[in-house]
């Protein structure tokens, strides 16, 4: 009777350490949804033509936002001519 009660809180120890474990795990999981989440809402203007992006799909390159590759690099080229024509 005794080990019979004895292995019946060994499986409750046991239930108990899988039940906090999946607990556990599901509160991670449920942190990393709203991660996303609260980042999308955030949104970063176009230095090309200012339009407002989603900052987790803006571009970034030279310490500027974008709403694409083409407006990173259109920008950048406008920069760069900017700067050879103040250099003359
Ligand atoms: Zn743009």
């Amino acid at each position: 009777m005794l080990k019979l009660l004895f292995w019946l809180i060994v499986a409750l120890v046991i239930g108990l350490f899988f039940a906090i474990r999946q607990a556990n795990r599901l509160r991670a999981e449920q942190q990393d949804d709203d991660a996303p989440q609260t980042r999308s809402l955030e949104s970063v203007r176009c230095a090309q033509c200012g339009v407002f992006v989603p900052a987790d799909e803006a571009v970034r390159r030279d310490g500027q936002d974008f709403c694409s590759w083409e407006h990173a690099q259109a920008w950048a080229e406008a920069w760069h001519k900017a700067r050879r024509r103040e250099q003359e």
